[in-house]
């Protein structure tokens, strides 16, 4: 228990994956992300998860009945009032740099 607030004190995990997501806010900002509202319908209130989204690259046909062929590591931002989703292509946003 964390002797200043009264909440229990967050894992270490949950600490890792905070530093993930303060340093994804950042780079979004580095980027040019001016707005952390939700677009549809203002709120500032999300939930961030990281996952592999799996993708079937286009014409693919295997011969197992299944189309996947691959993953995209994504960041995705889950607006807790609306429901709204936005994903990060993590490819992009923690290893390439500015395009712009
Ligand atoms: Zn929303």
């Amino acid at each position: 228990m964390s002797a200043s607030s009264g909440l229990p004190e967050p894992s270490l995990l949950q600490q890792v994956e905070q530093q993930r997501i303060d340093r994804l806010v950042a780079e979004l900002k580095r980027r040019g992300v001016t707005n952390d509202r939700c677009p549809r319908c203002g709120t500032f209130d999300w939930a961030v998860s990281f996952f592999q989204m799996p993708a079937a690259h286009e014409g693919f046909v295997s011969p197992f009945g299944q189309g996947i062929t691959g993953y995209i590591p994504v960041a995705c931002f889950n607006c807790k009032n609306c429901g709204y989703l936005m994903y990060y292509n993590l490819r992009v946003i923690e290893t390439s740099e500015v395009r712009k």
